[in-house]
């Protein structure tokens, strides 16, 4: 049997690539910290004799004993809101974390997958973005502890490729959506379906022209699996390129949600990227990938599961306004 160590298991992304490896028979060692990540997740695994939790920081030295055939690195803050209250975490996962399950993989000789982002463009002057474009972070703003420690990333998983032969795998993640999000991360598609159940206003930052494209979780996660399988380590993106103003997106919560409420306006946050759309010819070329769910199909799919929270899991969100640290 296949062993893989999946870190950030309890997150978004780590707990369906969990569930992903477990239905392809591996041996699933799930490892997180808990800051971000919440083992509601996955507790549905822990019945299952191949699967394990391991409660554990990787910015400390990491041990796994046995084997090990695939690593997948996917712990890390992944939201502006917890970029802005856990900053130096944040450099420190992708930094030192990083190196430390590199040096893992070295150790084990296994194949190793980095999860980078959309993010290392900063807001791109190159639309849509491909993968050759070096991007445009400011590396002192709010966003630059996690851009910084994304590109640092990469950086190190191509020297432990090229220095050490490690095999490594690099993908960049475009705003991804589905089951599981955390409510209060501040995230554009839980806040607005969170304000809706909730009866409150949609809150669009700026005047709302900035643009995303999102990709449900079902199709990323099948772009990661292929790209782990595949013998390409140069970094690919997984995204889906149906791209969509922030203004047009709220009135499509507003129909799909049936809420009665309106739209208001908030400041921009500092540096949030004016326009993002992933271009995936080499997924398309190398991974055979394309994404297969539209947003229309994922998007009833997320708010059925927000709606599945309780009044009380609800009422904890946190609102996102950088309006007063923007000054
Ligand atoms: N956004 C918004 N209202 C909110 C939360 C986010 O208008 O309540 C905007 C945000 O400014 C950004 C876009 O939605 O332009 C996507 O934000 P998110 O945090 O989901 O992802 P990221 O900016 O990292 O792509």
């Amino acid at each position: 049997m296949k062993k893989i160590l999946i870190t950030g298991a309890a997150g978004f992304l780590g707990s369906h690539l969990c569930d992903r490896f477990i239905n392809e028979g591996f041996h699933v060692i799930a490892m997180d910290n808990l800051i971000t990540g919440d083992l509601k997740n996955i507790e549905h695994l822990f019945k299952l004799e191949q699967f394990e939790f391991y409660h554990h920081d990787v910015t400390k030295f990491v041990h796994v004993p046995g084997k090990l055939d695939y690593i997948l690195h996917f712990a890390s803050p992944a939201s502006p809101i917890d970029y802005l209250k856990i900053p130096i975490q944040t450099l420190k996962v992708g930094a030192l974390g990083t190196h430390n399950l590199l040096g893992l993989a070295r150790e084990k000789k296994a194949r190793i997958l980095i999860a980078s982002t959309s993010e290392i463009y900063g807001d791109p002057l190159v639309h849509p973005q491909t993968e050759e474009y070096y991007g445009n972070v400011n590396t002192i703003g709010p966003r630059g502890v996690y851009d910084e420690a994304k590109r640092f990333q990469e950086s190190i998983t191509m020297a432990y490729h090229r220095f050490h032969g490690l095999e490594t795998r690099i993908v960049r993640i475009f705003n991804t959506y589905g089951p599981r999000m955390r409510l209060n991360d501040g995230r554009v598609i839980p806040a607005f379906m969170g304000q809706a159940l909730r009866g409150e206003d949609l809150t669009v930052f700026g005047d709302g022209s900035q643009t995303r494209s999102f990709c449900y979780v079902d199709d990323e996660i099948e772009g990661i699996y292929r790209l782990l399988m595949s013998d390409y380590s140069y970094p690919v993106n997984i995204g889906n390129p149906n791209e969509i103003t922030i203004k047009d997106f709220a009135e499509e919560i507003i129909k799909l949600t049936g809420t009665t409420q309106k739209v208001i306006y908030k400041d921009l946050p500092q540096d949030d990227p004016l326009q993002r759309q992933p271009d995936i010819s080499k997924a398309k070329e190398i991974l055979g990938w394309e994404p297969k769910v539209g947003r229309a199909e994922g998007m009833k799919k997320t708010f059925d599961y927000f709606k599945t929270l309780s009044k009380k899991e609800l009422k904890k969100t946190e609102h996102r306004d950088f309006s007063s640290r923007n000054k």
